[in-house]
């Protein structure tokens, strides 16, 4: 196994993010090259002269990743050189400034891997809100907590009938490293997100974060599974069915939480999943 992602970077301790771009960067291969937009990885990859990735880096303005992506990816092809071209980016490049030229790319199926960092808001600008932000979740753009639901980033990217959708964790790294494999296996548009708690944008210890994912996957908030040619659902690994609520309340951003407002988030996770199971 080959680490691409090195030490020194300026991630915060205990920064999930930083753990999935390592657990990225082992599987992608040493033809890869890097996209990425504004975003906390843009500051762990660097400034110029430094690096944190052995890999060569493009760092984009925030609302062009796909589409400097899929520039890239058809020069390479246009050369006959065999690159796998990786988006890196977060949630605001992908949901929010980044949504036009990601539906574009994935519209006319170009041949890219596109991972989102989702830590649910603008960490790297000081947790502002952002449309993957969930129902409830304080943040300092949000401070009584999210009026409006998390936009269903995987299901507008079903709608256009990619070839390989998924979500995973940095908590199940198996998991994790078998579907970069199996994106960077296939031709066309890919597309994983990955959900990585922040430290301080959601009020938890600094070595907090694998224990938070776990809670979220068994409580099912956070599904693991893949979608191909966004018909084809499968659910990578069969959760507890916790409460969702040990998950909430071990987090600053829903610490506001009356017991029936955690009902309403639970009642939520409860339809969201029974969705997901009816469509595998
Ligand atoms: S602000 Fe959050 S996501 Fe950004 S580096 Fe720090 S812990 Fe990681």
């Amino acid at each position: 196994m080959t680490d691409r992602f090195l030490s020194g970077h300026a991630a915060c301790g205990g920064c999930a993010v930083a753990l999935a771009v390592r657990l990225v960067l082992q599987e992608v291969g040493d033809r890869a090259v890097l996209v990425v937009p504004p975003s906390c990885i843009a500051v762990m990859m660097g400034p110029l002269p430094l690096s944190a990735t052995r890999l060569p880096v493009l760092q984009t303005a925030f609302e062009t990743a796909a589409a400097a992506a899929t520039g890239l990816a058809r020069a390479y092809r246009a050369r006959g050189e065999d690159v796998t071209v990786v988006c890196l980016a977060g949630d605001g490049g992908t949901y929010d400034i980044g949504l036009q030229a990601l539906s574009g790319a994935a519209e006319r199926n170009e041949d890219i891997l596109y991972v989102c960092f989702d830590n649910e808001a603008y960490q790297n600008t000081g947790n502002q809100r952002s449309s993957a932000t969930p129902w409830g979740a304080r943040t300092t753009s949000t401070p009584h907590g999210k009026p409006t639901r998390k936009k269903d980033i995987i299901g507008i990217l079903a709608a256009h009938r990619v070839p390989y959708l998924a979500t995973a964790s940095p908590a199940h790294p198996a998991d994790l490293a078998a579907k970069v494999r199996r994106a960077r296996g296939l031709a066309g548009f890919r597309f994983l997100r990955i959900t990585c708690p922040c430290v301080p944008g959601w009020g938890i210890a600094d070595d907090g974060s694998l224990r938070l994912l776990r809670a979220a996957v068994e409580s099912r908030a956070v599904p693991l599974f893949e979608v191909e040619e966004g018909r084809r659902y499968r659910i990578t690994h069969r959760p507890a069915g916790i409460p969702v609520a040990g998950y909430l309340r071990a987090q600053g951003r829903y610490a506001h939480l009356t017991p029936s407002e955690i009902a309403v988030i639970q009642a939520d996770v409860d339809q969201t999943w029974q969705a997901l199971v009816d469509a595998t």
